[in-house]
């Protein structure tokens, strides 16, 4: 699976040696060089980690990071500071980072870290689902059944796997590659529209209204996530 991992950072010379660096290690970059920016693109919550520099124009690293949790936002973030006093008041602030990096760093310690956090946001995947209900849908992952509206309907076997997956991934915004490769395993001939194609016929059997979904939601240009 491909961490996305979104780099606010204002100047431009750094933020192009460390995004060259995260890409050329595997990782998804997207940049944001101002706080405005960085907090709208966190925002669409589809990123695994951020990497946050304090001193940014418009709003601080600092209030980026205090108002993506108090969003509820529990993305990882790594904070990019200047100088040690500000790491004081980082952690003084508890602003809620996850860690910090004090400039000038090593390239290598970057990724270290990078990696640790990711580690720990893979880890926390949920624990295996067996019985799930929202709005009028009963799934017994178990039997399997799934019922909605006390009506028996039919899932055939990825369709199921599918919804397990989304569901046991509930409230992450899960890429089509993602999806691709953690249900089908990437086995041959199968693209990105076959999800999009299964998606579809989930939401054509379980959502009242399979047009305007209120359960698996698209998030443009990203891929779907499920929100019970
Ligand atoms: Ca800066």
């Amino acid at each position: 699976m491909n961490s996305r991992i979104l780099l606010v950072e204002d100047e431009p010379g750094l933020s192009l040696t460390l995004s060259d660096l995260l890409l050329s290690s595997g990782y998804e970059v997207e940049t944001a060089g101002d706080g405005n920016t960085g907090l709208a693109k966190a925002r669409g919550g589809a990123f695994h980690l951020i990497i946050l520099d304090v001193m940014l124009p418009g709003r601080s690293g600092i209030e980026v990071c205090r108002e993506l949790r108090q969003a509820g936002s529990d993305v990882a973030i790594l904070m990019l500071t200047a100088r040690t006093q500000i790491v004081d008041r980082v952690v003084g602030l508890r602003t809620g980072a996850d860690d910090y990096l004090t400039k000038p760093f090593d390239p290598s310690e970057l990724l270290a870290r990078v990696e640790a956090l990711l580690r720990r946001v893979h880890k926390e995947n949920p624990i295996k689902v067996l019985k799930f209900e929202f709005g009028t849908v009963k799934v017994d992952f178990e039997r399997p059944e799934v019922f909605r509206d006390g009506q028996h309907i039919s899932l055939a076997g990825k369709e199921l796997q599918l919804l397990r997956y989304l569901i046991e991934h509930r409230e992450h915004v899960l890429t089509r590659d993602q999806i691709l490769s953690d249900v089908w395993e990437y086995q041959a001939n199968i693209t990105t529209r076959t999800v999009d194609v299964h998606v579809s016929w989930l939401r054509q059997k379980l959502e009242e209204n399979a047009q305007f979904p209120r359960y698996i939601l698209t998030v443009r240009g990203v891929g779907y996530r499920f929100q019970p």
